[in-house]
């Protein structure tokens, strides 16, 4: 019997995909069973993510693009059709970016880089892979949100990452109900804390705030994220869109 939560057969994409929660998201969609391509804006750290998965035992597509390029959007999109004969199933809009810079302090240009970013890339990536997925009238969103797009995160303050999270979420139902129609699910994840390169997790400093007011006491690990994205990749969701799924050990439940 086939598992509700199996993607055989199935093909992703997913940006950002070599290193951090990106490589954890790859790595768990090809452990369910699809074919994965990441991307990034890094080729050495593409191939060196595929070279990983390769020794696990899974070939990824690794794919050079910068996405705040529509341009590349657009490149990378038909090289991961052409590896995945035309079809790509899931995609996850996962690259992002994080600027430590109080409200008095934020650039102009941090703002609109961030925003580039971590919502008119989603965005602009969105339209790119879900032209053909309205054409198959079938497909899955996820994108990588945040508790940050939830709750105001401290003491790091970071207004213009806050406020560009929230919009991913509010993206995320706007796509989702315009899309519904066609087959196609949006939905989000909104991790907290977790070991990344973006995250100083381990810096003394922040354990108050990042591990003691967190319910399980802890960041979480890329893999703990993972799962949350096969899932919603998988047809075990099949009736959930416009929906962030919070994968914060409890922080924004307090
Ligand atoms: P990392 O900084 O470790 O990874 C970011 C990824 O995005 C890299 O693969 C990077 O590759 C890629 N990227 C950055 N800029 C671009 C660009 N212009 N075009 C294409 N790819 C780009 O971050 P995390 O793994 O921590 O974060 C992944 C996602 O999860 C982000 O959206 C983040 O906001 C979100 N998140 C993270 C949390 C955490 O605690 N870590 C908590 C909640 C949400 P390259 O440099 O090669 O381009």
């Amino acid at each position: 019997m086939t598992s509700l939560f199996s993607l055989d057969g199935k093909t992703a994409l997913v940006t950002g995909g070599n290193q951090g929660l990106g490589k954890a998201f790859a790595l768990g969609l090809a452990q369910a069973g699809a074919r994965v391509a990441i991307s990034g804006r890094r080729e050495e750290a593409n191939l060196s993510a595929a070279a990983e998965a390769k020794n696990a035992g899974f070939d990824l597509v690794a794919i050079t693009a910068d996405i705040t390029d529509d341009s590349q959007i657009s490149a990378m999109t038909d090289q991961a059709m052409s590896a995945f004969d035309g079809r790509i199933d899931i995609l996850v809009n996962n690259a992002g970016i994080c600027y430590h810079a109080d409200a008095f302090d934020v650039t102009d240009q941090q703002w609109a880089d961030v925003f580039d970013l971590n919502v008119r890339a989603l965005w602009k990536t969105s339209l790119a892979v879900g032209a053909s997925m309205r054409d198959r009238r079938s497909g899955s969103i996820i994108n990588i949100g945040s508790m940050s797009g939830i709750i105001v995160n401290r003491p790091q303050w970071q207004p213009a990452y806050n406020a560009s999270k929230a919009a991913v979420h509010h993206l995320t139902k706007s796509l989702a109900v315009e899309w519904a129609p066609y087959g196609i699910r949006v939905n989000a994840v909104a991790p907290g804390y977790v070991k990344t390169e973006m995250a100083p997790v381990d810096r003394p400093e922040f354990q108050r705030y990042w591990v003691e007011d967190c319910p399980q006491q802890r960041f979480a690990l890329p893999e703990e994220i993972a799962p949350s994205v096969v899932f919603l990749a998988s047809d075990a969701a099949s009736f959930i869109t416009g929906s962030i799924l919070v994968a914060d050990g409890g922080y924004t439940a307090v």
